[in-house]
């Protein structure tokens, strides 16, 4: 029977309301169950939104400092925990050990920044247009925040939404992706044994349902969501009719342009770790390559040689490269894609297949696939495949690369491979899209540094660096008039 674990809401581990559980399972070994997880819907969510918001009392009134502090020890506890921790995010969701011991790495560095911003929640202070009057504002935590998470980066991800949460004087209601909830309940349990007190932070795990009773509880003040545009959209209408604050990080169709004066060795290797890392399944990966016509040929024969050599595998044995895809539902995915491009005239340079044999028929594994000859209108062009497969666009110039790289309705990441500084830094204001990478490939962030989309991939918010607090925090304005008498703002101060 396999071990069943609970939600955690007002300081207690709980099953669902209703009992019910779902499964989650290694998707690189099926038969290896890793647990059964509360299957939760409108009361357990409900429980979590009234425990969040009676924590908020005391939560909000802690010295922002002293929230950092907490902060400051869930940085040594996950550093203290990072191999075990990478070791069962593997299992759970298929990334490589050396992958899922980075995704804990970037929580740590979170943790750490969170921290740090705790002694630096800047308000302005500027000058009155009023004699004897002070100006200033001043920031405000929002409220309870709900924390909607995809499974592919299980601990990084929840992190960037939950530090500066916390850090800004939120409490906050967490739900996992159902393909990650065991690597969501170990973070919870990391922060519960680093010091968040009861009711600041509530787990519960569920799917569709838990997170759309999340987004439509009246007393949790704002989402911030990690997914699928399709699902961010379904959110943001709920969100806009209940006039909630969200922040939207959806998904992405990256272009690497490589010019015809790019180092083909370095975009070689950026191009294997962009495109097949975390199996395609990142919201960054390259997904499109844009290649010179100079170098399209060389570009593509070589990438081709090097991705043949790539190990599939269980990411917890040794020397894998790639792992599977998260399930079932992603396998019939991203085969569907594989016939879509071969009908749209494409023509498939490698893979293309499940990946069977040595060890790998108990996984959801894909061969690395490259399509060439595609052109900017087909579908595996536009659409967000999310597996280990890359289109590939032969341009002419810089003008016409940079044309195809933006067009798509996303805006996620994006990188240019030159030696041409000029060019580069063009490209820096021409490409529509968050993130732009000069000769490194679409994928990696830096806690310190803003993340996310332009167009359909966000809202207009972004996490990681100094910006994400002014989504966790409301702007209070504040004017004290020690003039002794009633001073009327413009109507004194403008001459007729
Ligand atoms: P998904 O949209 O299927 O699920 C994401 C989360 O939303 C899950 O927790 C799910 O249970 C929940 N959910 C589903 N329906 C809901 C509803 N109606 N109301 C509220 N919550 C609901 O996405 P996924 O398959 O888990 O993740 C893959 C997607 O995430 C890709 O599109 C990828 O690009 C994107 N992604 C984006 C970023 C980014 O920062 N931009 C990072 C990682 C992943």
């Amino acid at each position: 029977m396999p071990e069943q674990f609970q939600n955690y809401i007002d300081g207690a581990w709980r099953d669902a309301a209703d009992g019910a559980t779902f499964e989650s399972i290694n998707p690189a070994r099926n038969s290896d169950v890793v647990g059964l997880f509360p299957d939760s819907k409108a009361e357990d969510v409900d429980a979590a939104a009234r425990a969040a918001r009676e924590a908020f009392k005391s939560w909000s009134r802690m010295p922002a400092p002293q929230r950092g502090e907490i902060l400051r020890h869930i940085g040594d506890v996950l550093t203290e925990r990072k191999n075990d921790l990478a070791f069962e995010m593997t299992r759970e969701m298929g990334k490589p050990f050396f992958e899922t011991k980075g995704d804990v790495q970037e929580a740590i560095d979170t943790a750490y920044y969170a921290a740090s911003e705790t002694r630096r929640l800047f308000g302005h202070t500027v000058p009155s247009e009023l004699p004897d009057k002070f100006n200033m504002s001043l920031r405000r935590p929002v409220g309870v925040v709900g924390v909607i998470t995809a499974w592919n980066f299980p601990v990084a991800v929840p992190t960037w939404k939950i530090f500066p949460a916390l850090a800004a004087g939120n409490t906050v209601v967490f739900k996992p992706s159902e393909d990650a909830p065991h690597s969501g309940m170990l973070l919870v349990q990391a922060l519960l044994d680093a010091g968040v007190p009861a009711g600041v932070l509530n787990l519960v795990q569920g799917a569709g349902a838990a997170g759309q009773a999340i987004v439509e509880h009246p007393e949790i003040n704002a989402i911030t969501f990690t997914g699928s545009s399709e699902t961010g959209a379904k959110i943001g209408a709920v969100c806009g009719r209940m006039h909630k604050r969200f922040s939207m990080e959806m998904g992405g169709k990256n272009p690497m342009i490589v010019l015809d004066d790019g180092d083909l060795d370095l975009a070689v290797e950026g191009l294997l770790w962009g495109v097949f890392g975390t199996t395609g399944q990142r919201c960054t990966a390259t997904s499109r390559l844009i290649a010179h016509e100079a170098i399209h040929d060389d570009l593509v024969d070589r990438l081709a040689e090097k991705a043949k050599a790539l190990r599939l595998g269980y990411g917890n044995e040794d020397n894998v490269d790639v792992g599977p895809l998260i399930n079932q539902k992603a396998l019939d995915k991203v085969t569907r894609y594989i016939g879509i491009g071969q009908d749209e005239g494409a023509r498939l340079v490698i893979g293309g297949e499940r990946a069977t044999g040595d060890g790998l028929d108990d996984g959801f594994f894909f061969e690395p696939t490259i399509f060439t000859g595609v052109t900017r209108d087909m579908r595996i062009a536009q659409e967000e495949i999310f597996g280990p497969v890359l289109s590939v666009l032969k341009v002419g110039s810089y003008d016409e690369a940079v044309a195809a790289a933006n067009d798509t309705k996303y805006g996620l990441s994006s990188s240019i491979y030159t030696k041409n500084v000029a060019l580069a830094f063009k490209a820096m204001h021409d490409i529509e899209a968050g993130i732009t990478y000069v000769n490194g490939p679409t994928i990696g962030a830096e806690a310190h540094m803003p993340f996310g989309g332009v167009k359909q991939t966000g809202n207009g918010h972004r996490e990681g660096g100094w910006e994400v607090f002014d989504f966790y925090t409301e702007t209070k304005t504040i004017y004290v008039d020690y003039s002794g008498k009633l001073q009327k703002a413009q109507i004194d101060n403008v001459e007729d």
